[in-house]
C-alpha cells in the first residue's frame, strides 16, 4: 500500500510513519529528512538548499522529485508512506508519474487536520534523539529520564531543527496553505482523500490513520 500524509509542519506526519514503519513494514519516504541527510553528508546539493530550509522556504521541484525517483527505484514490498511529499501540484503530478511507470498506484492520501495554535506550541518544542531520530516535546513527550533516549538510551544527543523556530515556522505555514493545501483537492478529486483529526495522543491518532485505511 503507498499513501500520502499530507499537513501542515507539526500535524504529526513523521511521528505517525514511524508507528506505520514499525507495525506495517511500511518505507517512510521523508524529503525533509533526506534533504537534512544531503546537508550532513556535506554535499554540494545539501549545500545549495541549506539556506532555503532554515528560511523555511520549498527546495526547487526537481530537487526533490530527483530524491523520490531515486528512492523508488529501490522498491519497498509493504509499500511507501511518503511524509511531506509532495508539497506542490508539479510533485503530485510527478508522483503520479514515477508510480504509474513502474506499475504502482496510489492507495490513499491521509490528511491530518491540526488547527494552527497547536501547530506552533508542537513544533516550538519539539527534539529529537540524534542517534535513532525518536522525537520527544517539552510539554507532551519527555524522556523518562532528563538527557537519556527512552528508545535507544544514548546521552546528550538530542538535537532541535534549525526551522523549528516560529519565524522560520511562519513561512512554512504560509507556503503549506499557498502551494501545498490546493492538493487536498487535487487528491479529493481522485477520490484518495481520508481527513482525520490530528489532535490527540499519539495512539488515538494512530487508531484513527489505522481505521481510514482499513488496517
Ligand atoms: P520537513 O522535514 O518535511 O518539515 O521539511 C523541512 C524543509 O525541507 C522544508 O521546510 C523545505 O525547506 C524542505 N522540503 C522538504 N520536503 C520538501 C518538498 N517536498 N518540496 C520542497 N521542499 C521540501
Amino acid at each position: 500500500m503507498n499513501i500520502i500524509l499530507l499537513g501542515p509542519p507539526g500535524a504529526g506526519k513523521g511521528t505517525q510513519a514511524h508507528r506505520l514503519v514499525a507495525e506495517q513494514g511500511m518505507i517512510q519516504l521523508s524529503t525533509g529528512d533526506l534533504l537534512r541527510a544531503a546537508r550532513s553528508s556535506g554535499s554540494e546539493m545539501g549545500a545549495r538548499v541549506a539556506a532555503v530550509m532554515d528560511r523555511g522556504d520549498l527546495v526547487t521541484d526537481e530537487i526533490v522529485i530527483g530524491l523520490i525517483a531515486e528512492q523508488l527505484d529501490k522498491g519497498a514490498a509493504g509499500g511507501f508512506i511518503f511524509d511531506g511529499f509532495p508539497r506542490t501540484l508539479a510533485q503530485a503530478d510527478a508522483l503520479g508519474e514515477l508510480l504509474a511507470s513502474k506499475g504502482e498506484v496510489l492507495d490513499a492520501v491521509v490528511e491530518m487536520r491540526v488547527d494552527d495554535d497547536a501547530l506552533v506550541e508542537r513544533i516550538t518544542g519539539r527534539f529529537t534523539c540524534g542517534d535513532c531520530g525518536e522525537g520527544y516535546h517539552d510539554t507532551f513527550k519527555k524522556p523518562a529520564k532528563e538527557g537519556v533516549c527512552d528508545n535507544c538510551g544514548a546521552t546528550g544527543s538530542f538535537k532541535r531543527r534549525a526551522d523549528d523556530n516560529e519565524e522560520s515556522l511562519r513561512t512554512r505555514l504560509l507556503n503549506y496553505y499557498r502551494d501545498t493545501s490546493p492538493l487536498i483537492g487535487y487528491y479529493y478529486a481522485k477520490g484518495l482523500l481520508r481527513r482525520i483529526d490530528g489532535l490527540g495522543e499519539i495512539d488515538e491518532v494512530a487508531a484513527r490513520i489505522k481505521t481510514v485505511l482499513n488496517l
